[in-house]
């Protein structure tokens, strides 16, 4: 998505040659126009898979889904990172250990929204190592539901998530796709592949 890609460019900060910063339009100040943009995108791939609920994990991940699932005319859930006061005993409940973090967190699903018969798609910001997906596919699996697919805004190609989901035999839609962070730049992998 080349609108993703320039905003990567311009806006994003390579912190490290593992770590990515995009506090500027999609984890801390939101970039609205592009989130719709970003939205439309997946609810157009996803639009013939029959999708009855999008899942992601707090923070981060609502901003990209609140319009996939609009435009899909679905729910949106997001799994909670930390447990409500008002939510009793009634939830799924699985491990995500934090990549940028390094701690893990329990996450939660009320029960109340996510049954046998649903077909999820599960979008994120980032997937990198997949430990966000895998605690994802575990809640799913809990409530006997499906799993569509996965959609990313961002992939990190170098890191083992993509692999690990493709292996399980997942669907994953990616917006941009980073094959390296390198001396301060973000390399895409469909520029790699046009480069040569
Ligand atoms: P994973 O669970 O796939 O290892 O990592 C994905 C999660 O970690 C995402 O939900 C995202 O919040 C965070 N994350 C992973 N890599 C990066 C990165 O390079 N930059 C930012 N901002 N977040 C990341």
């Amino acid at each position: 998505m080349e609108l993703l890609k320039t905003a990567i460019r311009e806006k994003g900060k390579v912190l490290s040659d593992e770590v990515l910063k995009v506090d500027h339009f999609l984890n801390h100040q939101v970039d609205t126009s592009l989130m719709i943009e970003i939205g439309l995108e997946f609810a157009r791939r996803f639009e013939d898979d029959k999708i009855t609920k999008v899942l992601t994990i707090e923070s981060s991940g609502i901003a990209p889904s609140l319009m996939a699932a609009n435009q899909l005319a679905v729910p949106l859930i997001f799994a909670r990172k930390k447990k409500s006061l008002t939510m009793n005993q009634n939830v799924f409940v699985s491990q995500v250990y934090s990549f940028t973090k390094r701690e893990t967190n329990d996450i939660t699903v009320s029960k109340d929204f996510l049954q046998e018969g649903d077909r999820v798609l599960i979008i994120d910001d980032f997937l990198a190592n997949g430990q966000a997906a895998k605690g994802l596919i575990d809640i799913v699996k809990q409530a006997n539901a499906e799993i569509a697919g996965f959609g990313i805004v961002i992939e990190k190609s170098f890191q083992d998530g993509r692999q690990l989901l493709l292996e399980q035999g997942y669907r994953v839609e990616s917006l941009a796709r980073v094959h390296a962070l390198e001396n301060g730049e973000v390399k895409f992998v469909d520029e790699l592949i046009e480069s040569k």
